[in-house]
């Protein structure tokens, strides 16, 4: 199949129609997604608008823009204010600290540069040896290999911040009674692709068990979401508790073995906070002691105080699937893509953002 066949407007309809048919007597059902371009397909393409009232789908935290902590990007001004050059990623630009971001800081005339990937910041660092490089280097599973692999080939004057996270962790939090479940229960996950490609099925696995929730790893592609979600829908139905993977074009069984060895080589698990989470149990990856030349924790002594200021931002409760964007007061009246209050509304991954792009939330 191409890429046309995954958004067949006769295929979409037959498959929203078995999805009405099939909920006709099922009660709620809540799907939570954990992946900014699944929000992004489902705003861009309408899918909630072909779901009955019953069937609804939620967006977790997927965003890796979005979940990066005040702390960790006052980490990186505290760094850029040093005199140190730090690099990121454009969506990380405007993303608020507890007192402004690098944009902020970019625009006062410190050396804050946006690049395309972290071989850039390399490249950077490879011409300018005189000058300390600092990569602010986000994501999950998907870009943390390229992050290992740069900590282990790149010059002495590069170092990354890891601010990387994990998505299993968070969707156990997320399972567990201190999480979403007692405020917004989820009755089944869509499973991020980019991730699953990397990690495989596996991990996924023990999660259904232990939790007894279905799981359907999806591609991208309308078709990808709409047959996930009917997917999903027939598990509820049958009570089984298993993962499909429902992307076996890309998404293995074992994922990538080479990618997984790299990560472990150079990251050990770590708990950390996710913005809007508590410490989420080895969620978090930091670079091992045998790479501390390359960590910038352990390189240079940063001091940072950092407080959540209150702004009135529901991006907590947006990725924890609580409320949709047109819930958040702020939405579109204060807070814009011009002039962003929360993260969700930075990154082109975040729901606000999305929502603000498409205009269709629900
Ligand atoms: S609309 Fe803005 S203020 Fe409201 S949750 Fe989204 S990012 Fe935060």
């Amino acid at each position: 199949m191409n890429t046309g066949d995954f958004r067949n407007r006769m295929l979409a309809q037959k498959a929203s129609a078995k999805i009405n048919q099939l909920s006709q007597d099922m009660g709620n059902v809540r799907i939570m997604h954990v992946c900014g371009t699944h929000e992004d397909t489902i705003s861009r393409f309408g899918i909630r608008s072909l779901l009955p009232d019953n069937v609804e789908i939620v967006s977790g935290p997927g965003c890796p823009v979005c979940v990066t902590t005040t702390k960790e990007v006052d980490e990186a001004i505290f760094l850029a204010k040093k005199g140190i050059t730090v690099t990121t990623f454009g969506d990380m630009l405007k993303v608020p600290g507890s007192n402004g971001s690098l944009a902020d800081i970019k625009a006062q005339g410190y050396d804050v540069r946006v690049v395309y990937s972290i071989t850039d910041s390399i490249k950077l660092a490879e011409n300018n040896p005189s000058r300390e490089v600092v990569h602010l280097a986000i994501g999950f599973e998907t870009t943390a290999p390229s992050t290992a692999s740069a900590v282990m080939d790149s010059p002495k004057n590069f170092s990354a911040l890891s601010c990387h996270r994990l998505i299993p962790p968070a969707m156990e939090f997320l399972l567990n009674d201190a999480g979403i479940q007692s405020s917004a229960k989820v009755d089944g996950f869509i499973d991020p692709g980019h991730v699953s490609v990397i990690i495989g099925v596996e991990p996924y696995e023990s999660l259904s068990s232990r939790y007894k929730i279905p799981q359907v790893i999806s591609g991208f592609e309308p078709l990808d979401v709409l047959f996930g979600v009917l997917r999903l829908l027939e598990m509820i139905k049958d009570a089984d508790y298993s993962v499909v993977n429902n992307y076996p074009r890309v998404v293995k069984y074992n994922g990538n073995p080479k990618a997984k060895h790299i990560l472990n080589e150079v990251f050990e698990t770590i708990d950390v906070k996710w913005r809007g989470f508590p410490l989420i149990p080895k969620s978090g990856l930091e670079i091992r002691d045998e790479f501390a030349c390359h960590d910038a924790r352990k390189k240079f002594v940063i001091s940072v105080e950092s407080d959540e200021v209150s702004t009135g931002c529901r991006c907590s409760d947006i990725l924890k699937g609580i409320i949709y964007p047109m819930e958040c007061p702020l939405f579109k009246t204060k807070c814009t893509p011009e002039n962003p209050v929360g993260p969700c509304m930075v990154s082109s991954e975040g729901a606000c953002m999305i929502a603000y792009k498409y205009k269709k939330i629900i």
